[in-house]
């Protein structure tokens, strides 16, 4: 992927964890790469469709200046996130923040942090089968969207299909939505998870009625299997519920286990029987 850097940008701002160093002010240095295709506005010659790395340095200097943070790693981390919203040309940021003037009572060149950070493109599954279902699924995707660090790109059609899983109880509502993150998998199980809290999700009956279901069903590429987490999504060949919402909005989407498209992974439960 094509770079845009800017290496010792020099920025006087007020971090560390003495309180002289939040008092007095010190020199930093930050190394940023942006990575961006850099194409369309290197053939049209035309800064707007490219990342201004003037503005950007500004950017940083700014808000460096305006914030205060006691940990370098919390000044790297708010920077390539606020990097990642400012500039959605960026596919992710590499950032670097070095402290010349840390204080170590020992002769030392810098001390200096350093990550990269970029958007993922997740999979939700949703279902809910008691209650006002509607309201529950309307409700949950709402509180989904007024999560800082998620954004919905797209949410499929809500299908109703009979309960999976041979307990007795009413039709569920599914349906999957698309999302932008800076979560990690974990961070966004826990958002899930309270989501479903709030919703008063009834765990008594494994598989029984619960007012609102959140899975991660995809989560970039990534194939992770421990105690808390199995992403992709567990037994999805099998169910119609997950596979026809993923296959209207995604159908071309592989399965990073299976090798299969969500299109050709519908079809084949539907040949199944
Ligand atoms: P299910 O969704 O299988 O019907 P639950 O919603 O009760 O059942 O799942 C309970 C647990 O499943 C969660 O607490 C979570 O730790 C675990 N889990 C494993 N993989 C995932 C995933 N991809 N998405 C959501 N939860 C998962
Ligand atoms: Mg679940």
């Amino acid at each position: 992927m094509d770079k845009i850097q800017v290496k010792g940008l020099k920025v006087f701002a007020h971090h560390g964890v003495y309180p002289e160093e939040s008092a007095q002010g010190q020199d930093f240095f930050v190394n940023v790469c942006l990575y961006t295709d850099t194409r369309p506005a290197g053939i049209a010659d035309d800064l707007e469709q490219s990342v201004d790395y003037g503005e950007l340095s500004m950017f940083i200097d700014r808000y460096m200046k305006e914030h205060t943070y006691k940990l370098l790693e919390s000044v790297t981390e708010n920077l390539a996130r606020e990097i990642l919203l400012r500039y959605p040309k960026a596919v992710s940021v590499k950032i670097s923040v070095s402290k010349p003037h840390a204080p170590i009572p020992l002769p030392f060149e810098e001390v200096s942090v350093s990550i990269e950070r970029s958007f993922h493109e997740a999979y939700i599954g949703f279902g809910s089968n008691v209650g006002d279902r509607e309201e529950y699924i309307r409700k949950g995707l709402e509180t989904l969207e007024n999560e800082s660090d998620i954004f919905l790109l797209r949410t499929s059609t809500i299908i109703e299909t009979e309960p999976y899983g041979g307990v007795e109880m009413d039709p569920v509502l599914n349906g999957v939505v698309k999302i932008k993150t800076l979560l990690t998998p974990y961070e966004l199980l826990a958002v899930l998870n309270r989501i479903e809290a709030e919703a008063k999700r009834d765990r008594a009956v494994h598989w029984g009625p619960r007012s609102l279901d959140l899975d991660i069903l995809f989560y970039d590429k990534l194939i992770l299997e421990d105690e808390y987490l199995t992403i992709p999504h567990i037994d999805m060949k099998n169910r119609t519920f997950v596979l026809e919402p993923m296959a209207e909005i995604a159908p071309g989407f592989v399965h990073p286990v299976y090798g299969k498209t969500m299109a050709d992974m519908l079809n084949e439960l539907k040949e199944k029987g």
